[in-house]
């Protein structure tokens, strides 16, 4: 037995611990959160939105997967922070000068909100999200009303100061695959991370909540409905062909607080 774990410890060097911080919520309704909800001739209900940002751990290393939203922001905008994300990694046990990598899937304000108190991170950004949020289009009402313009320009500067590293699709680090997943914005990429104990695909918000995916409900947020449908298509095809483990960008289902993801801890 100790040899087998010895082996697998071995194999296991590119191998991350997955976790999901449950940091703020949003009381909604269905019909607010689906897109073209009354297609479906159901009636309206109650349904949530978690917001979480993300973390790989291994020896000696970290990466931060998103950073939240401002909770100042948030309050704004009518959502309810549970704990400032910052406040929450350092209860966690890392302190933001302790983060030197961050990835960033998209750039709504509650995935970038508080970049600016990373002042030492290198933050990776889809190039193509960096230049549709500089484009023409961006500043149409329905795409500008997602993001906030000081947070923008935080990026802007930490790109001045040589801090921005662009991505695109393929390895990001060993054992970290970005995948490109267009739709809600045309640049989002989810992550595929093989994590301790299986892979886990954090698809962040190209896949918002599980009924989004299972029965093929768009949200009501995208800049490409069409684009959107074939991600949902490309999320399931990388789920099976791997064997990930989903995580969704805003399910409550994927848990509250401070949640380790991929490992049989959580699966009881
Ligand atoms: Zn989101």
């Amino acid at each position: 037995v100790i040899l087998d774990d010895r082996m697998t410890s071995r194999q296991c060097d590119h191998r991350w611990q997955v976790t999901a911080f449950h940091y703020g919520e949003l009381v909604s309704t269905r019909a607010a959160l689906y897109h073209d909800w009354n297609a479906y001739g159901e009636p309206d209900g109650p349904a949530s939105l978690a917001y979480y940002f993300w973390l790989l751990e291994r020896e000696g290393e970290v990466v931060l997967v998103d950073t939240g939203f401002d909770p100042e922001v948030a309050v704004r905008r009518g959502r309810a922070p549970l704990a400032d994300p910052v406040g929450l990694l350092a209860s966690h046990g890392l302190e933001p000068e302790r983060v030197g990598t961050i990835v960033l899937s998209h750039l709504h304000y509650d995935h970038v909100g508080n970049v600016a108190r990373f002042p030492e991170a290198t933050l990776h950004v889809p190039g193509e999200e960096l230049e549709f949020w500089h484009s023409p289009a961006a500043k149409r009402e329905q795409f500008a009303a997602h993001v906030e313009q000081a947070e923008l320009q935080a990026i802007e500067r930490a790109e001045s100061e040589g801090r921005v590293a662009r991505y695109e699709a393929g390895q990001l680090f060993p054992g970290v695959d970005a995948l490109h997943l267009p739709g809600h914005t045309p640049g989002l990429h989810g992550l595929l991370v093989q994590g301790r104990e299986r892979p886990v695909l954090l698809t962040s918000d190209a896949v918002h909540l599980y009924e989004e995916l299972e029965r093929r409900r768009p949200f009501a947020l995208f800049t490409d409905l069409a684009a959107m449908r074939r991600s949902y298509d490309d999320v399931d095809r990388i789920r099976a062909t791997t064997g990930a483990l989903l995580v969704p960008g805003h399910d409550p289902g994927v848990g509250r607080g401070v949640t380790p993801v991929g490992t049989t801890a959580e699966q009881g």
